[in-house]
């Protein structure tokens, strides 16, 4: 089941030590949202607030994603939030790609699988990366691209919105078009799964009970 298997992740990654990342945590963030989320959004990794807390997105960027997230006609609670690296790097560096590849194959590919989602939101270039390498943040923002079965959508970071506030209306409108990229990943996706027809009900009477008729 999804939602045991996330449990369990999120077990695993409080008391991870797989990468250096481990030493100077307070807290590990394993993400938050339903197993049964339609999107899962993907960040890079804790800072401040989210390492103090051990939830992602609490600080000012997350501030900042709830309110596009209502841009979409979306709550918080109807989204999956995880990150590329569950522990705080040290003052905010950039996660190392051993570090980066340790935390995503023992985590977030099978917070993944487990949930499934027809839709991936990529913030900033870590996670894009991750799914859509080589590519430029600036170049395909909010264009969604075919991966792996699901439509993965490149988004800045929101703290790049807030770092830089030219960007504020590119995200805003990236945002805005999350319904219809779902609203087409999800027919997409029921379109390509095989459907399962109920099985003909079966007459298990026995034959004395058929031969009367
Ligand atoms: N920035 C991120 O990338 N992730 C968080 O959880 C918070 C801020
Ligand atoms: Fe484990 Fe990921 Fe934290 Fe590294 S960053 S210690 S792999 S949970």
């Amino acid at each position: 089941m999804p939602v045991e298997t996330i449990q369990l992740i999120a077990q695993e990654v409080r008391s991870c030590k797989l990468c250096g990342l481990a030493v100077g945590r307070t807290r590990a963030v394993p993400g938050e949202g339903p197993a049964d989320a339609k999107i899962v959004l993907i960040g890079e990794g804790p800072g401040y607030h989210e390492d103090r807390q051990g939830r992602p997105f609490v600080g000012a960027s997350g501030q900042l994603l709830d309110d596009l997230l209502g841009m979409a006609g979306l709550a918080r609670a109807d989204v999956f939030i995880a990150n590329v690296v569950k522990c705080r790097p040290p003052n905010n560096r950039d996660p190392e790609p051993d570090e980066v590849a340790t935390c995503t194959e023992a985590y977030l590919f099978r917070q993944i699988a487990a949930i499934d989602p027809p839709v991936i939101v990529t913030l900033g270039r870590f996670s894009m990366s991750l799914f859509l390498p080589g590519e430029r943040i600036s170049r395909i923002h909010g264009q969604p691209r075919k991966a792996g079965g699901r439509l993965v959508v490149p988004m800045l970071h929101p703290a790049a919105a807030l770092h830089q506030p030219q960007n504020r209306p590119l995200i805003e409108a990236d945002f805005r078009s999350l319904p219809a990229i779902l609203a087409r990943a999800e027919a997409e996706q029921s379109a390509a799964r095989p459907r399962i027809e109920p099985p003909e009900p079966v007459d298990d009477r026995p034959l004395e009970q058929l031969s009367m008729f």
